[in-house]
């Protein structure tokens, strides 16, 4: 079991996690009903589906991506081939978030493998029937000595923090990634933080109202609005405002029908502390679509909210529900001031047939990540990277990136020794002038 140097053995591992996840794929997907009613088209398309594809890349491209790297060298070394070579850090702790606990759990995971690494995944605890089957799927598939899901809650997880890694690996809130940080910070461990933020959506009078709006939804409502890239407000130019509710009430009754409680395809909030956290915050706005709640079943309707005060609930933290705001702007300046009161997001999106105006708005901001004319779907393209920036988040991964995340980056010069240039060497009396010139001239 050489996973650290025996790039062939990781990449066993990986064939037999796949069989394994492909095996249980129906069982996942009844966990994650279990959970929180996840639909299962949700769960195929965004946590086994999604796992699958990047278990076949990783594959794939293992002996790739592992390979140590040539580079050009220095012409100030001459003679000599020079490298990167990709080490595994050693131990690597995950600590994954429940709203899509499986994908969120399992790709860190396998691109942790993928680069030679020990690693101990802690799960959610709120999702504790997806924490149980990838436990019994890690367990079948690998060496306790070499990866090990360690399931609990917050105490759990403190005391894993407490430990010395060589690389943490956290996604969640941003209030758990700062003690996530602080823990990294006591033994000098690099961390990757995958956090949230309030994502702005804005839409210009130039927009394509109605495929606006189907797509906001998709992307809003996906997962009870339980995503980290989620379209947290709505920002439209005051002149669209009422025709786009009115496509936004029309795709929302299309997706999920007029008794939308009975939606198979409408997912619940994850436990009652969430659910009186979003009542709360729709307690007293101006609904002008949804609102129903039921206490027993977690659920929450898809919910508009018009015009909130900045400084309710609402505009004031991360929704994570199906609640969308809508506010209205009239200038860019008006804009600035509403996502400028904000930390970095971690998603931004636009809504523009205007080029130039979403290109100023995307160059204008920063933020993890986005889109133009959509929502949340660069998630799905494996060659951009994902993560935040400031609040919303340290680092990035997807793809090979993930690869190269979880792997040190070792530079390597290899000299030749058929010559051996004297100019670098003391004493350099009258060698000044050449160096000068030969570095003035590369
Ligand atoms: P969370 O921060 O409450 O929990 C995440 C993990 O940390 C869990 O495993 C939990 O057991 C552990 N944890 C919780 N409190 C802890 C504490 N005090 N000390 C140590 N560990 C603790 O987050 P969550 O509620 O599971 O997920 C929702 C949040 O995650 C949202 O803010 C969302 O935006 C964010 N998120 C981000 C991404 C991303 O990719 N950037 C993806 C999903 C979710």
């Amino acid at each position: 079991m050489d996973y650290k140097n025996d790039i062939a053995y990781r990449k066993e591992t990986l064939k037999k996690l796949l069989h394994t996840i492909q095996k249980s794929e129906d069982l996942i997907v009844k966990a994650l009903y279990d959970d929180f009613k996840k639909p299962e088209f949700e769960a195929v398309l965004t946590e086994t589906n999604y796992v699958i594809s990047e278990l076949k890349d990783t594959i794939k491209n293992i002996h790739k991506w592992a390979k140590p790297k040539r580079v050009f060298p220095s012409i100030l070394n001459f003679p000599s081939t020079d490298y990167i070579y990709k080490e595994p850090y050693g131990n690597v702790l995950i600590i994954a978030p429940w709203n899509y606990p499986f994908q969120l759990a399992l790709c860190p995971l396998i691109s942790a493998v993928a680069a030679g690494n020990k690693v101990v995944l802690k799960p959610s605890e709120l999702t504790p029937n997806t924490a149980a089957i990838i436990a019994k799927i890690i367990e079948e598939t690998f060496h306790i000595n070499h990866v090990e899901v360690i399931q609990g809650g917050v105490e759990v997880s403190n005391t894993l923090l407490a430990k010395r890694w060589d690389y943490i690996f956290f996604t969640g809130s941003v209030a758990v990634g700062k003690i996530v940080a602080k823990a990294a910070a006591e033994h000098l461990t690099p961390a990757t933080l995958e956090l949230g933020g309030k994502n702005p959506c804005i839409i210009d009078e130039t927009a394509n109202l109605k495929l606006a709006a189907k797509r906001i939804v998709w992307g809003k409502f996906i997962n009870a609005g339980q995503t980290c890239i989620a379209p947290d407000y709505i920002l439209i130019h005051k002149d669209m405002k009422i025709p786009f509710i009115t496509y936004l009430m029309e795709e929302i009754t299309l997706a999920y029908g007029k008794k939308m409680e009975k939606s198979p395809d409408f997912a619940r909030i994850i436990n009652t502390k969430n659910w009186l956290r979003l009542t709360n915050m729709i307690q007293n706005e101006k609904i002008i679509f949804g609102g129903e709640t039921d206490a027993e079943h977690h659920y929450i309707a898809p919910t508009l909210i018009d015009e909130p005060d900045l400084e309710s609930a609402v505009m004031q933290e991360e929704i994570f529900g199906p609640i969308l705001p809508i506010l209205s702007y009239e200038t860019e300046a008006d804009i600035a001031k509403i996502i400028n009161r904000y930390e970095k997001p971690l998603g931004f999106y636009v809504f523009s047939d205007n080029n130039s105006f979403a290109k100023k708005l995307i160059t204008t901001y920063s933020f993890g990540g986005g889109c133009i004319n959509d929502t949340v779907i660069h998630f799905s393209n494996k060659r951009l990277p994902f993560g935040g920036v400031g609040h919303s988040g340290i680092g990035a991964y997807h793809g090979k990136l993930s690869f190269d995340v979880f792997s040190h980056h070792k530079g390597v010069v290899k000299k030749g020794n058929w010559i051996d240039l004297p100019m670098r060497y003391a004493p350099y009396k009258d060698k000044l002038s050449s160096i000068k010139r030969i570095l003035n001239w590369l």
